[in-house]
């Protein structure tokens, strides 16, 4: 008889003793853990009595439920675990569909509508399955197979994602990767106090277990090891070749092939044959670097945020940073203590969103939940997904009724989160009134990437050795920085924190499709796909996190790209049931879908005028970066290729 395996949700079986069990309890998310409580007992009533989360607020995992409360939790909920225990670990039935709905809306304080239920089932994947697995591979034949190489350009969260499913469907892939290993934005951004801005417990693929992070928010080494584990563990190695660029691809019509063309560290090209071409190069991956007068000039050292040179040693040296959004952000208050001064020129404020968890340690007791409790992690998933999809996505749109003359809010609720972003950095500025103006963003709240703030950015800006700079930058001499006062500031070591050419998609490879078309000439500054996926002229290549789907609303990018895998991966399905050998977007399924986009995106708080030096804007301060799409309304969108949407040649 086969053995029954465990759901891998279940829980590993424990025999931990009380106190263990009843320590564990003191660190774990109270509302979580009344979801695992009807796990464990198939009782709905752990949801329904006195242990009501009082409200949800993006990572605050406590649901804001009072000390004793959460004591009366923890009391109820250890004699049940530990009978849990005694009974070895069994599970009664699992929750009933409209229990799991109800389970959902006691998370998110606020009932789930049955629309959003089939995607947050899919994605808590609470029956063990991955809903995304390829399923269809032995449907096919393998010399038709054979026939259907497959180049992946990049090996970031979405390459390695893309690897995974090909390797499922069993078609011959080669992923090419520019860097010395996998991570993406995670190997390459390496600077001090680099870690990811959305809950950890998110931002990591559906299909793996996200018991074992450190923190909630975790730093660069810890993510670049968890793709690296993947890409072993997947059997994608094998299929990588790092340290090698992708410099050109060409669509042959007559054999509805490509070539792509490579070039490895020490100038070889060569050229791949393929049927499918996979862009998942990411979006913010190349450094911008600003046209300052005499950046040449400077004789120390001096290095892009993404490009740090950990050779140079900043302790006790004085360093200017020139730039500080997300990134410069993190850097400053992991130096500030180190170096002698450092000087941020920062040319716009940031808005910052209050996130006690966001430096936190995971505490044992949580990763024992996570790893024991029924459920526990899944629901924990939950707890942060919710509030970051975009369900409320009203709130970033621009009221055309509201008074925005003077720049500052774009609707009246958009105020009353500027006011209450406000209180939380007049609180910590403190009576200092020159710093208080000079962290006051002009612009509306939620208007460029928001901040995780826990206090750490401000404290580094009260330090005696830190200066915050908002007056322009003049030129850079061979000793330092000159702003446009005439003021010199003379440093041992400049770091540009300036970010990344967003706008510039696919950039610098040449990619020609159909007719000689180049793509970068077809976009100019408007770069536009179907779904953000698939470009009219270029058959069978496809973009992961491709125009118009980063994420400023929230929501995690791991989980879009969960989504363009499975509709590009459904794609050639239907090309490879169909006995096709290409497939390309209508023209018309193209613009239907950018009208679309463009008129929604074009409302929302981004692409507003007094939002100025956004890299989210183009040159022309149009929006073709981001997605206007609740994250719900873009799996909807995903989650089937329609075959109307595509021309399939022979
Ligand atoms: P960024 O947000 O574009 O910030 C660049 C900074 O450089 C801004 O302060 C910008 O000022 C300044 N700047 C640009 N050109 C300049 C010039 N010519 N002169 C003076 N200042 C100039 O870049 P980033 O901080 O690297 O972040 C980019 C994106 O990467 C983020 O939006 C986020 O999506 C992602 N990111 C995420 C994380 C995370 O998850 N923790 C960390 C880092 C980055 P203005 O604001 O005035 O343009």
């Amino acid at each position: 008889m086969p053995l029954e395996v465990r759901n891998p949700h279940a829980g590993i079986p424990f025999t931990d003793d009380d106190a263990t069990i009843a320590a564990a309890l003191e660190d774990v998310s109270i509302p979580t853990l009344m979801c695992s409580m009807v796990h464990i007992t198939g009782d709905p009533s752990w949801i329904r009595g006195e242990f009501q989360p009082a409200g949800l607020f993006l990572n605050e995992y406590q649901g804001f439920m009072d000390e004793e409360l959460k004591a009366r939790a923890r009391a109820a909920a250890l004699p049940v675990i530990a009978a849990f225990r005694d009974g070895g670990c069994e599970l009664p039935p699992d929750p009933s569909p409209a229990l799991l709905q109800e389970m959902m809306s006691y998370l998110a304080c606020e009932p789930v509508a049955d629309e959003y239920v089939p995607l947050f089932l899919e994605e808590l994947g609470l029956d063990g399955r991955d809903a995304g697995a390829i399923t269809w591979a032995d449907e096919i034949a393998d010399d038709v197979k054979a026939d259907f190489p497959v180049v992946v350009i990049g090996c970031g969260e979405s390459g390695l994602l893309a690897g995974i499913r090909l390797k499922e469907a069993g078609l011959p892939f080669t992923i090419i990767e520019k860097s010395g290993g996998p991570g993406g934005t995670w190997y390459d951004n390496r600077y001090p106090g680099a870690r990811v801005d959305v809950g950890s417990h998110f931002y990591c693929y559906s299909f793996e277990p996200s018991d074992h992070w450190t923190e909630y928010f975790s730093q660069q080494p810890e993510l670049q090891a968890y793709f690296e584990r993947v890409l072993e563990q997947y059997g994608v190695a094998e299929h990588t070749r790092f340290n090698t660029e992708v410099i050109a691809a060409t669509y042959d019509e007559d054999e509805a092939r490509w070539s792509v063309v490579t070039r490895d560290r020490d100038g070889t090209e060569s050229t791949l044959d393929a049927r499918f071409v996979i862009s998942a190069v990411g979006a913010l991956n190349y450094p911008h670097y600003p046209d300052i007068p005499g950046m040449d000039d400077f004789e120390g050292p001096s290095f892009h945020s993404a490009r740090w040179d950990h050779d140079v040693d900043y302790a006790g040296k004085r360093v200017a940073m020139i730039g500080a959004g997300a990134s410069g952000f993190q850097i400053a208050p992991t130096i500030a203590p180190d170096v002698e001064r450092l000087t941020i020129f920062q040319r716009t404020a940031q808005w910052m969103f209050p996130n006690p968890n966001y430096h936190r340690t995971v505490p044992d007791g949580d990763k024992w939940a996570m790893r024991h409790l029924p459920f526990y992690n899944r629901w924990f998933r939950f707890l942060t997904f919710w509030p970051g999809a975009g369900i409320d996505m009203e709130r970033s749109r621009v009221d055309p009724d509201f008074d925005d003359s003077d720049g500052l809010a774009i609707s009246e609720q958009n105020l009353s989160t500027r006011n209450f972003f406000m209180s939380m950095i007049a609180g910590q500025v403190g009576d200092d009134p020159e710093l208080l103006e000079k962290v006051t963003p002009n612009y509306p709240a939620t208007g460029k990437r928001t901040l995780q703030d826990n206090g750490s950015w401000l404290e580094a800006l009260k330090r005696d050795n830190v200066d915050l700079v908002r007056t322009g930058i003049e030129r850079i001499t061979e000793s330092g920085v000159v702003t446009t006062d005439g003021q010199r500031y003379d440093v041992d070591i400049i770091c540009y924190a300036t970010g990344f050419r967003h706008n510039d998609f696919l950039w610098p490879m040449t990619i020609t499709g159909r007719d000689g078309v180049v793509l970068n000439e077809q976009w100019g500054e408007e770069p536009t796909a179907h779904l953000g996926i698939s470009i009219p002229n270029f058959p069978n290549l496809f973009c992961m996190y491709g125009p118009g789907t980063n994420l400023a609303h929230g929501g995690s990018l791991i989980f879009h790209s969960e989504c363009q895998i499975r509709y590009i991966m459904g794609a050639i399905e239907q090309l490879l049931r169909g006995g096709h050998r290409a497939l390309e977007p209508t023209q018309a399924a193209h613009d239907a879908y950018n009208e679309r986009h463009q008129s929604e995106i074009s409302q929302m708080v981004w692409a507003h005028w007094s939002v100025t030096d956004s890299h989210y804007k183009n040159a022309n301060g149009a929006v073709y970066t981001l997605s206007p799409w609740p994250i719900p309304t873009y799996w909807r969108m995903t989650h089937q290729v329609d075959r109307d949407d595509y021309v399939f040649w022979p």
